[in-house]
């Protein structure tokens, strides 16, 4: 067993600490990583609240940038050396999802309580956040969600790549196909809202509107290929894009957001028979109400989003060719760069939206 450095989730709302935990050594088909940048995902600070169904102790930090270290028997596409990204989800290769090319909904994700990885000092053994637990010096993933990269950008980018960029790329081409000269709205500009943005851009859209309420991230929206950036606090914004959109609403809104109103609002700010991708949840036991009016005689098609949608071993070298001809941006994206043993300056800084994608570089 590997001795790493660990962030552990403990208890609750309570600040993390660092542990010196031993890694499991891995069974067929796993691989040791050893990390390189890993980003504070804004769904760890509702995890940390006890929005998500976490069970302590647990390791956060659902996707990851490293190199192999170590592999099972049995591992092949990556071996000792390679750059890879460790996702946040998997593709389990023989569940009823991937057989019908769903790996989105991948039983080994969404039927299987997340995997015990290390065990601590005291004998505790300690699960893996998405499988990955990618706030630590290693990483113990099973090959399933290991993806081998050719690519020479910052680490710190490439570590967007198993969460925000290909969920965000994958809700605009694989979920709403956006075609060009689309009116596309995005509610919510966090990392996942302004990779919307991007990829709506990339896709040809028309009126690109974003909708936050924090003036920085409307800026930079603007900066990515918004055409408008919508104050939801400036009057109605349902009322607000519909003005921009000849009364009708946009062809394609995007929810980035999470609470029950951004869900809301995004079916309505969408016209008749117009396409909605729903990818935000704040809390898992949170419940929407909508006009029936709007979701069944006035025709929208209202889709729901996991990881866009995404076929990984297709969509992450599309993704690294956008960002490497820069037609993807990730460094506005990646507001900040920390030590593991900031980890809780991290989460403060993702929580109270001072950062878009904050990402551990060092992990000593
Ligand atoms: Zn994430
Ligand atoms: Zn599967």
């Amino acid at each position: 067993m590997l001795e790493i450095k660990s962030a552990i989730l403990e208890k609750f709302g309570v600040p993390f600490e660092i542990h010196d935990v031993s890694l499991k050594d891995p069974v067929a088909g796993e691989v040791i990583v050893r990390t390189t940048a890993a980003p504070f995902c804004s769904t760890d600070w509702l995890g940390w609240k006890a929005m998500r169904n976490k069970q302590p102790p647990v390791i956060l930090g659902h996707t990851a940038v490293g190199i192999v270290e170590h592999t099972g028997t049995g591992v092949t596409g990556v071996e000792t050396g390679d750059r890879v990204v460790v996702a946040g989800t998997p593709q389990c290769g023989e569940c009823f999802y991937c057989e019908i090319d769903r790996p989105d909904q991948c039983a080994a994700l969404l039927e299987m309580p997340e995997p015990l990885v290390a065990v601590k000092q005291d004998g505790t053994e300690v699960r893996a956040a998405g499988r990955v637990g990618a706030y630590a010096e290693y990483i113990l993933a099973n090959q399933n969600q290991i993806w081998k990269l050719e690519s020479d950008l910052p680490a710190s980018q490439l570590s967007l790549l198993g969460c925000g960029i290909t969920t965000g790329h994958g809700a605009v081409f694989n979920v709403a196909q956006v075609q060009p000269g689309q009116s596309v709205a995005v509610v919510g500009l966090g990392h996942l809202g302004q990779w919307m943005i991007q990829s709506a851009r990339v896709a040809g859209a028309g009126t690109i509107i974003g909708l936050d309420l924090v003036p920085g991230r409307r800026a930079l929206a603007l900066q990515l290929g918004a055409t408008h950036a919508l104050d939801p606090a400036d009057g109605d914004p349902v009322e607000q894009v519909k003005a921009l959109t000849g009364g009708r609403g946009v062809d394609v809104a995007l929810e980035a957001a999470g609470p029950e109103q951004a869900v809301q609002q995004a079916v309505m700010m969408s016209r008749r028979a117009g396409t909605v991708v729903l990818t935000g949840v704040q809390q898992f036991q949170a419940e929407v109400s909508l006009p029936q009016l709007a979701l069944a005689i006035q025709g929208r098609k209202i889709i729901g989003c996991q990881n866009g949608q995404s076929v990984l071993g297709r969509d992450i070298p599309r993704c690294v060719e956008l960002m490497e001809s820069e037609r993807y941006l990730a460094a506005p994206i990646v507001t900040a760069e920390y030590a593991l043993s900031e980890v809780n300056e991290a989460m403060y800084a993702s929580g109270e939206l001072r950062d878009l994608s904050g990402v551990f570089t060092s992990f000593r």
